[in-house]
């Protein structure tokens, strides 16, 4: 029987091991949210950031600018964030709109503040093994394989997916970890070949269901980082059938999510995956926690 790797279980193990660190703190761990504009799906994000934070009794402050922002107001609003000493953790929240300038704004934000690990400074740290805060999914994925004891060293892991925000940092922290790592893509010449000489394989593309028992090597275990939002019922019943419960729950809602990975497939094949929603999701924002309270302790006396 493959084994379902239970993100919320992780996730509520994570945030609870940071509850005594927060409290050591002369001061509460500061973190301030970007949220550029009203992107429904980046609005329930740092709602949950936000809600997260709260919950562990730190202090979160949420800057909600207008989507005709330029690239120099923000560049202002972080500048004043870098130089306030209560905020350990900026968050600029992607996607920005068109007309600012992304890699200006996350360059600017203090690499010691940089929680989201996306500074090419901490790129560099992370490429070269130094200390410094990790990009969260990704991390996060490293904490479900330790955590249910998931042996990497020598193991072959394929990412599927070189994102800078996920792929890439995956194979680097699967390489840090002693992993052999193969990085596949969108021109990789025999996806499903090298998918299937995976003992781990990381789903990291964006494409709903798209890696399939073709992709699989009986035994591998699967990680499934994508989250993909179906509105269409027919693409529903194609990839989970027409008396499933994803079925049931997309007459309910109207949509439902899944990763990049046929879910029936990898539980029958793998020896351990990750459902979509309550597998890698919940962990994201766990190691963003992580990442904040790092920052503080650092920053503190
Ligand atoms: P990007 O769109 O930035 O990257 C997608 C990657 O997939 C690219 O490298 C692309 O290749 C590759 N790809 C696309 N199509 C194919 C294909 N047909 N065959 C092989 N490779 C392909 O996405 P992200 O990395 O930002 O996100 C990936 C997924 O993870 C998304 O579903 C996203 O929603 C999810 N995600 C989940 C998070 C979480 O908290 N769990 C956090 C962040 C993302 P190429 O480079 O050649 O174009």
């Amino acid at each position: 029987m493959s084994q379902v790797l239970d993100g919320k279980r992780v996730r509520d193990e994570i945030l609870e091991e940071l509850k005594p660190r927060i409290a050591r703190l002369a001061r509460k761990p500061g973190l301030a949210v970007v949220l550029v504009g009203n992107n429904p799906a980046s609005e329930v994000y740092v709602a949950s950031k936000v809600k997260t934070c709260r919950e562990l009794g730190m202090v979160s402050e949420k800057f909600t600018p207008p989507n005709t922002i330029t690239t120099d107001e923000l560049l202002q609003i972080v500048a004043d964030l870098n130089a306030r000493p209560e905020i350990d953790g900026i968050l600029v929240q992607m996607p920005l709109p068109k007309q600012v300038d992304t890699q200006r704004v996350l360059d600017a934000v203090a690499p010691e503040k940089d929680v989201d690990g996306f500074h090419p400074t901490n790129v560099g740290n992370l490429s070269i093994g130094r200390p410094g805060p990790r990009p969260c999914t990704p991390s996060g994925v490293m904490e479900l394989l330790k955590r249910y004891k998931i042996p990497v060293t020598g193991k072959h892991a394929v990412i599927v997916g070189r994102s800078d925000i996920v792929g890439k940092p995956m194979a680097m922290l699967l390489l840090h970890a002693h992993a052999t790592v193969t990085i596949c893509h969108s021109r990789t010449a025999d996806l499903a070949g090298e998918c299937r000489r995976a003992d781990i394989l990381v789903g990291a593309i964006g494409k709903p269901a798209m890696l399939t028992r073709e992709h699989m090597k009986p035994g591998a275990v699967m990680i499934d980082v994508g989250i993909n939002r179906l509105d269409k019922r027919e693409d529903v019943v194609r990839i989970f059938g027409e008396k499933t419960e994803k079925a049931a729950a997309f007459d309910k809602r109207g949509s439902v999510l899944v990763g990049d990975m046929q879910p029936y497939d990898a539980a029958e094949i793998s020896s351990a995956w990750t459902p979509v929603p309550g597998g890698v999701g919940p962990l994201t924002i766990a190691m963003l926690m992580v990442n904040t309270v790092e920052s503080a302790e650092r920053r503190q006396p």
